[in-house]
């Protein structure tokens, strides 16, 4: 049975025809995840569902424990990653509401650990094609499927926040080619390449960025009620995905670190053996 990881909003699992729920604790060397995983059965799919921002949403973009929800999604067995996320339009055409599954990321993050490694071992995955092509493209046809207006590949930029962009940011990015623009995406596709799990985005249009004219008129009750369409689609999006992901995995994710880690075998301690077990124990 293939394992489908989807990290996003709380409300996410709870997709008709789910069975065998079970909410499950994991520990990592970096501490907890975000929250419990909730593992579920569909149509003979192992699917695993983490909120990233908590329950009840109580942790913010640079607060989240990164290392450990992609740890606590690999050691549960993992071989795909589904990333659910909000995101803020830089594009005219890319309207609120339209969903968007970028190719690449610019990492404008400032204070957040992007690695697995470091403390006696070193690995350099390359990042040149962050998403995995394979993903992306199921997540393309399930969203046309779904009737979904969709926009694949381009930009998503991920910006520290809490706050959101000055209009001088937002111009800028503009200026750089940016498609969309969020706080969670970044290290998650780093990290995700490490461990060697496919990740793609599933992007979901929430409103413009400031750069807009409309900017400025929007209320609080339309981005909640653009939110709440959005997810309903994303149910339905992720619903139709796990039928069309391939059972077996060709794509270059799958053995990211094989020419990646440069660190001798001799030089690796056994502590940092065991602490990154998982990750590496097929090359060391
Ligand atoms: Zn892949």
């Amino acid at each position: 049975m293939k394992t489908i990881g989807i990290i996003g909003g709380s409300g996410l699992y709870e997709i008709d025809g789910v069975t065998d729920i079970e909410q499950i604790e994991v520990d990592t060397p970096w501490g907890k995840p975000s929250d419990r995983l909730v593992k579920g059965v569909l149509d003979d799919v192992n699917l695993l569902f983490l909120p990233r921002h908590g329950k009840g949403h109580t942790i913010m973009p640079s607060e989240i424990n990164f290392r450990a929800n992609i740890y606590a999604m690999k050691k549960l067995g993992a071989e795909w990653i589904i990333s659910v996320s909000a995101v803020g339009s830089m594009k005219e055409e890319i309207k609120p509401g339209h969903l968007f599954i970028p190719d690449q990321f610019i990492d404008n993050t400032k204070k957040r650990v992007s690695t697995f490694f470091g403390d006696g071992i070193v690995a350099h995955v390359s990042m040149a094609d962050p998403v995995c092509s394979v993903l992306a493209g199921c997540l393309s046809k399930a969203s046309y499927d779904c009737g979904a207006v969709v926009h694949n590949g381009g930009i998503y930029i991920c910006m520290e926040g809490p706050q959101f962009s000055t209009r001088a940011e937002s111009e800028l990015y503009r200026n750089w080619g940016v498609d969309v623009i969020g706080m969670t995406n970044m290290p998650e596709a780093k990290l995700a390449r490490e461990a060697e799990i496919c990740y793609s985005t599933l992007a979901l249009t929430t409103d413009y960025d400031c750069w807009h004219s409309d900017h400025d008129d929007v209320t609080v009750e339309d981005v909640i009620e653009t939110l709440n369409k959005n997810v309903e689609m994303a149910k339905k999006v992720i619903k139709k995905v796990i039928s069309i992901i391939p059972g077996s995995r060709s794509c270059v994710c799958h053995d990211a670190l094989k020419y990646s880690l440069i660190t001798q075998k001799e030089s690796i301690s056994d502590e940092v053996k065991k602490k990154l077990n998982i990750l590496v124990e097929r090359y060391i």
